[in-house]
């Protein structure tokens, strides 16, 4: 198999309660693919609610901590990052700055798959889509993620159009809601993922869209890549395509970090 010169900054663990396989795994895939560097990113524990099959509890943080940094020896020719995929809820932002300086991460993954109380991406609650206002909701969630940008807390905001997953889209052009929240991320300096796990998903497409992703590149909003693996098979899942959408539109480089500190990497041609 050819080397993949790519990283995969969005990986999860069993820790969740809706992913599969050991740690070992996801890094094992990782390497037999060749990709330069990893990083897992679990979701944080949700501050609004408890579900197990979401998310860990804060009492598991520090057996993940530890957990990245033992896979670090135990695969000492790839670099692990320890990343963390933490939901942007307006009622909870406030409480995440403090509870998040206690980890020593590389990285911070700001999410929304809540709008307004509603899981609008777990399959669960699809009942929320009937009659449902598209538009408006569209609408909220992209002011959302121009709100998770601005709060400061994030580096990265992960699989920007979520909210396309099960391909319910507004019958309206909604290219002035994707300009007003790409010019608000822009202004802050926050980078966006580019995610494959939109291709395993009813849409079909990677997470952002191609009018979304030439909106970033024309803001010079750097990206990061990521699989969203949630079972070791899925990690640098379909990355030629997100690869061959990055060249199109111009992109260059992607964003690793370290210690919250930001570098690129060339992407291969
Ligand atoms: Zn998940
Ligand atoms: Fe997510
Ligand atoms: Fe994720
Ligand atoms: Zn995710």
């Amino acid at each position: 198999m050819k080397a993949l010169n790519l990283v995969d900054y969005h990986i999860h663990t069993a820790r969740c309660g809706h992913a599969e396989g050991e740690m070992e795994e996801y890094a094992a895939r990782a390497l037999d693919l060749g990709l330069k560097e990893i990083g897992f990113s679990d979701h944080f524990p949700l501050l609004h609610m408890e579900d197990e099959t979401l998310s860990m509890g804060l009492e598991e943080m520090p057996l993940y901590i530890w957990e990245v940094g033992e896979l670090r020896a135990e695969f000492p020719h790839l670099p692990v990052r320890l990343g963390i995929e933490v939901d942007y809820l307006p009622e909870t932002a406030a409480r995440l700055p403090s509870l998040l300086s206690a980890y020593p991460f590389d990285y911070i993954m700001g999410s929304l798959h809540f709008v307004d109380g509603w899981g609008f991406d777990d399959p669960r609650n699809l009942d929320g889509y009937v009659g449902c206002d598209l538009l408006a909701l569209w609408t909220r969630y992209f002011e959302l993620l121009g709100d998770a940008a601005e709060s400061g807390i994030f580096d990265v905001l992960a699989h920007p159009d979520l909210i396309k997953k099960f391909a319910f889209r507004p019958d309206a052009d909604v290219s002035r809601i994707y300009r007003d929240c790409v010019d608000r991320v822009a202004a802050t300096g926050v980078a966006i993922e580019v995610s494959t796990a939109g291709l395993r998903k009813p849409v079909g497409e990677i997470y952002p869209g191609e009018s979304f992703l030439r909106l970033c590149f024309e803001r010079g909003i750097a990206v990061t890549l990521g699989s969203d693996a949630h079972r070791p098979g899925e990690v640098g899942e379909r990355f030629a395509e997100a690869l061959l959408l990055l060249r199109r539109i111009g992109y260059g480089e992607v964003a690793v970090f370290d210690a919250r500190r930001r570098s690129y990497l060339e992407l291969p041609v």
